[in-house]
């Protein structure tokens, strides 16, 4: 390594990729002294520190904050047992545990649960068994996947497959990615009712395409109610009715990807809840340790379940090493109990609030397109792409850590952010979009 190299940021500029970086020109990054509550400790350069509200939840999943006492205690004391044991031929209790505790909570006909590495593995592992399911029932031709345009699944290929065709970057990946089937995204706005035009015209190409295509599908995926890294799009629980009828009328499953919506953030633990129906796969990550270690988890049916494990092979073909780290299931298992031992939905309530209140103000911007909110995540779009440095550091500057996207200017706190945490970060929001909007 060169002598020339001081800085840990141009250390870290040599050698490692960050998500979507380039190598070539790298994008600044800010070097993390700390962090605790809702609250990150950034390297000013200068040799001090300066505190940012991390407005992202680092992306979604801390929703206790940083340095939980609880999250913490569980953590040390599973390492003080056991950190990890391979998952095949042994079990644990923090595994059982959390198994219980995730099936006790989701919706009642998802009964077994698969634990694995990230969001991503459990979309695979949910495509996997569809696809499984559907030959064990003798439908071999069956192995593609419905979805809608404007979805995020995670970047390894079996999920990037069903990724928006045009944000998830397709075109670099002909030829080695799957072809799914992707009808419209559905018409935006979450209180659109089951009558209104737009969605029941929505509904009729869904199910042209579902009718067409029949033969070929193994199941439809979505995100229930809000698209997330695909464009934070929030659309009606009326649109997950019509993908459920679909779905038994042809036998298709129906996945939900709640990696980033579960655990109460769109107002509902899960929000299937929304729509008050089942799903038949149900993926979910992110939160499920507050963010502590990455871990996902994929649960389905008995009917899922059982017609796979009956069907060719008799299992379910998947196992990674670091299978239900009992490290990851032991803080999952504490962060959850840590959620629902409190008034969650109040508090996601509350912040959905300030939300709303401290963004109105950006409508009136010039430079904002629109704004929405549903449960604790705030969005403004603007009218043309996000200048990503000058709005970082122009957030920065008024104490808040933003990651914009594409034109996305947006924020899922923590969920003990109080409400003057939640004005900070709508004011910053608001005020970095005046300034480099
Ligand atoms: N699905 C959704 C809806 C997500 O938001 C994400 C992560 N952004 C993923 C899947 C992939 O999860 P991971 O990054 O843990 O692989």
């Amino acid at each position: 390594m060169s002598q020339s190299v001081n800085t840990w940021q141009q250390r870290d500029a040599e050698l490692l990729w960050h998500p979507y970086s380039s190598l070539t020109e790298p994008s600044p990054v800010r070097l993390v002294r700390g962090a605790s509550g809702v609250r990150l400790q950034l390297d000013d350069g200068q040799g001090g520190t300066v505190e940012a509200i991390d407005a992202m939840a680092s992306w979604w999943c801390m929703i206790h904050g940083y340095r939980n006492p609880v999250l913490d205690a569980a953590l040390k004391a599973q390492a003080d047992d056991f950190s990890h044991v391979m998952f095949g031929g042994l079990t644990h209790e923090p595994a059982i545990r959390l198994a219980e505790r995730l099936v006790g909570i989701t919706p009642d006909p998802l009964r077994h649960v698969f634990l694995c590495d990230s969001g991503s593995v459990s979309v695979e592992v949910a495509i996997k068994i569809a696809l499984q399911y559907q030959v064990a029932r003798g439908n071999d031709g069956r192995t593609r996947m419905l979805t809608v345009r404007g979805g995020y699944h995670g970047d390894t290929f079996a999920p990037m497959s069903v990724c928006d065709p045009v944000n998830g970057m397709h075109s670099l990946f002909t030829g080695a990615l799957k072809e799914q089937i992707f009808g419209p995204q559905p018409p935006a706005g979450f209180d659109r009712p089951d009558d209104d035009p737009e969605l029941r015209a929505w509904a009729a190409v869904m199910s042209e395409l579902a009718a067409q295509y029949s033969g070929q599908i193994a199941g439809i995926i979505v995100e229930p109610v809000l698209q997330g890294a695909g464009g934070m799009y929030p659309y009606s629980p009326a649109c997950l009715r019509v993908l459920r009828e679909l779905a038994d009328r042809h036998g298709f499953l129906l996945i939900f990807d709640e990696i980033a919506t579960g655990f109460g953030r769109t107002g509902t633990l899960f929000a299937s809840e929304h729509a008050g129906l089942d799903p038949d796969i149900l993926c979910v990550g992110k939160a499920i340790t507050g963010g502590y270690i990455t871990l996902a988890a994929m649960l389905c049916t008995t009917d899922v379940a059982h017609t796979v494990s009956n069907g060719p092979g008799g299992a379910l073909m998947h196992g990674p090493t670091f299978m239900a780290n009992p490290l990851a299931c032991a803080v999952a298992l504490a962060s959850i109990d840590l959620l629902l031992s409190q008034d969650w939905s109040a508090e996601v309530a509350r912040i959905s609030s300030g939300l709303s209140a401290g963004l109105a103000p950006a409508s009136a911007l010039p430079a904002v397109k629109d704004v929405r909110v549903l449960g604790a995540v705030g969005v403004v779009q603007l009218s043309g792409p996000v200048d990503l440095p000058r709005m970082t550091e122009a957030a920065l500057r008024r104490g808040v850590w933003v990651r914009p996207f594409r034109d996305l200017v947006y924020t899922m706190p923590p969920y003990i952010c109080t409400d003057a945490d939640i004005a900070t970060i709508t004011s910053a929001i608001t005020g970095a979009i005046e300034e480099a909007g």
